[in-house]
């Protein structure tokens, strides 16, 4: 990932508690994509990004969004100024741990998150009580902009994460008609692991003419980093359980992620490996 010397994140002009979250995260020099990112994104740019899975690109949009949130503190009840919107539930929860995180040194910074499968109505009284950061799917996002709860005029700064996705998951009209009421001079962030006609068109509707293009997945087409090996068994249904012990078993010196089609599955795979098989599993989404 950093084989050139990239920067620390101290030689950006971001704020301390910013800072030392990060140091306590462990993190301290900028990946490629941080790098290129960053410093035009904390001036307030739109940017429109391509880097490859796994080359950090939540801390290149959230460091941001969190300087937006700082530079805008007043003793005052917290308006929202930046959304957050994930193609998926699960990838919104990561973003939304992550915020957590950077956020740990601030006790003045609110952020709440809005996905389905989770009550409306307390999402409904989050928003209307004020909440500075907002971490959302397209459709429950819409959902509640439809209604007089969720104050969205003083947002300032939007952030599509996975932007291709977005749309692959049927989410194109939600998204359009979010673009459509947000305040037209926000700031836009566009983040993908790869380029496709539908963030061409994206970038055409909701960011300004002078956006920054930056992809750093020049040095080829794979939208995963080099370190990260893929692999597959196709077998009968009966067999799959007894092929991914296998393939856990012998990967037990690796980091390995798995994933499953559902929350019902993630908990049910969890459990068997974890109770049945003594390998040290953890959960995510
Ligand atoms: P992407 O969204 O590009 O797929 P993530 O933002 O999820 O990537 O980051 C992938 C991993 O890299 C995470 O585990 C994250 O903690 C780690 N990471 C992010 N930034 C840095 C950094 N500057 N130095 C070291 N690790 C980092
Ligand atoms: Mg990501």
């Amino acid at each position: 990932m950093n084989e050139k010397l990239n920067p620390n994140f101290k030689e950006l002009n971001i704020s301390k508690p910013t800072l030392k979250a990060l140091k306590k995260m462990g993190l301290s020099q900028m990946t490629d994509i941080q790098t290129a990112v960053l410093p035009k994104a904390l001036s307030g740019d739109d940017i429109v990004a391509t880097a490859k899975t796994g080359s950090g690109k939540t801390l290149a949009f959230l460091i941001p969004v969190v300087e937006v949130v700082v530079r805008n503190l007043n003793d005052q009840i917290p308006v929202t100024l930046c959304i957050i919107i994930s193609p998926t539930r699960e990838l919104a929860i990561q973003t939304y741990t992550v915020l957590k995180d950077i956020i740990s040194f601030y006790n003045n910074i609110s952020s709440t998150l809005i996905i389905g499968g989770e009550s409306r109505k307390k999402q409904s009284e989050h928003l209307f009580n004020g909440v500075h950061i907002v971490v959302a799917t397209p459709g429950r996002l819409f959902d509640h902009m439809r209604t007089k709860e969720f104050d969205y005029k003083n947002v300032s700064c939007l952030v599509l994460d996975e932007a291709d996705k977005i749309y692959q998951y049927g989410f194109e009209e939600d998204l359009k008609q979010i673009i459509t009421r947000l305040p037209k001079d926000r700031q836009t962030m566009l983040f993908s692991a790869t380029k496709s006609e539908t963030t061409e068109a994206l970038i055409e509707s909701a960011m300004k003419e002078d956006v920054h293009i930056i992809n750093t997945n020049e040095d080829n087409d794979k939208a995963t980093v080099d370190g990260l090996k893929q692999g597959y068994v196709v077998c009968e249904t009966e067999y799959r359980l007894h092929w991914l012990h296998k393939m856990l078993k012998k990967s037990q010196k690796q980091k390995v992620m798995v994933f499953f089609s559902s929350c019902k599955s993630v908990v049910f795979h969890h459990e068997f490996l974890t109770r049945y098989c003594n390998l040290d599993i953890n959960i995510i989404g």
